[in-house]
């Protein structure tokens, strides 16, 4: 039987929905809405692309967004001052610095300069650190993780107990997705590119989270039947066919895993929508921590 498909963009579409309506009650409560400051230092077309469209999601939903487009040719010290006037500004409450800086710019100390309670991306090390230890909760949990657990948790899946694996150990999306899971009281297996016998591990998994940047690498007979499978890998395959000249594919091969599956996300639609929608709820409860 073919799996459930989970439908990433109903689920981001319903969670938007949530979060305006909230701000909107935030608004007539304290006359206040949330503020997200973008700073993007790049010419990259993808981080434009990514930093607009965040922008635009703030709109949707009544969240107030500053935008800070910063020459590449900035220096380390001109970009703290930034970070900490942002960090002072009492209309933000959240600040997102567009990841990858150029390579003149020390990102551990910028990401590391801002503010705890501003952290939305959820990359400070101590949010970090707070996320790896047991009974600490963070801040802020990075966004494309709480967005594979959302999406576990919208499906009705039950994380305790159950046997989980996740492919790819990067600090973005591996480590702290394989950290919430811990929380949440899954047996947990981390695989990154040393892991031996790949698919016998695999195939023990109840819950499998892929983020590891190879196109269709899990395949059907890797998996165990009725596992769930969260793909966050986003994966760009030539394509003459498309008129964009490629098109993209996740970390499993889908067609081949969704008749083991008992549920799958989809790539595109799957965990993509969710990670600007938990930036949105990042912001939001930022600025909730400090009504009154
Ligand atoms: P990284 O390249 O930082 O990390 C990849 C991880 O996969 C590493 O831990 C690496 O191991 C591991 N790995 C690489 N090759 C293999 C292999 N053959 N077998 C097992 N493990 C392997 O990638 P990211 O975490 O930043 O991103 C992963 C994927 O997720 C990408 O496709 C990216 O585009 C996508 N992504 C999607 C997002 C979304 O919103 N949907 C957001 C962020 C990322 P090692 O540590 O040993 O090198």
């Amino acid at each position: 039987m073919s799996a459930q498909i989970i439908d990433g963009k109903a689920i981001s579409a319903t969670i938007r929905a949530e979060i305006k309506v909230e701000v909107e009650a935030m608004k007539a409560q304290y006359n206040k809405v949330p503020g997200l400051a973008t700073v993007l230092v790049s010419d990259r077309k993808d981080s434009q692309t990514y930093v607009r469209m965040k922008k635009k999601a703030c709109a949707e939903v009544g969240i107030a967004s500053f935008g800070h487009e910063l020459p590449t040719s900035i220096s380390q010290a001109e970009l703290l001052k930034v970070v900490q006037e942002l960090n002072a500004n009492p209309d933000v409450h959240g600040i997102l610095v567009q990841l990858p800086l150029p390579d003149h710019l020390d990102e551990e100390e910028i990401l590391g300069a801002v503010s705890l309670e501003k952290d939305v991306d959820g990359f400070h090390p101590l949010n970090i650190g707070r996320l790896s230890m047991k009974r600490r909760e963070p801040l802020f949990v990075p966004c494309t993780p709480r967005g594979c657990i959302e999406l576990l948790d919208r499906t009705g899946v039950q994380i305790e107990g159950k046997r989980a694996v996740v492919l790819g150990r990067s600090n973005i999306v591996g480590l702290p997705v394989a950290m919430l899971l811990l929380h949440r009281n899954a047996t947990l297996t981390i695989c990154h590119s040393r892991t031996k016998n790949l698919p016998e591990v695999v195939r023990e998994a109840d819950i499998l989270i892929t983020a590891v940047g190879r196109a269709e690498m899990v395949r059907g007979d890797w998996v165990k039947p009725g596992v769930v499978v969260i793909d966050v890998g986003t994966n760009a395959v030539d394509d003459p066919a498309d008129n964009r000249g490629y098109h993209l594919v996740g970390d499993v091969a889908f067609n081949e895993v969704k008749e083991v599956a008992s549920a799958i996300t989809p790539v595109p639609g799957g965990v993509g929508p969710m990670t600007i929608a938990m930036l949105l709820r990042n912001t939001l409860d930022g600025a909730k921590r400090t009504s009154g």
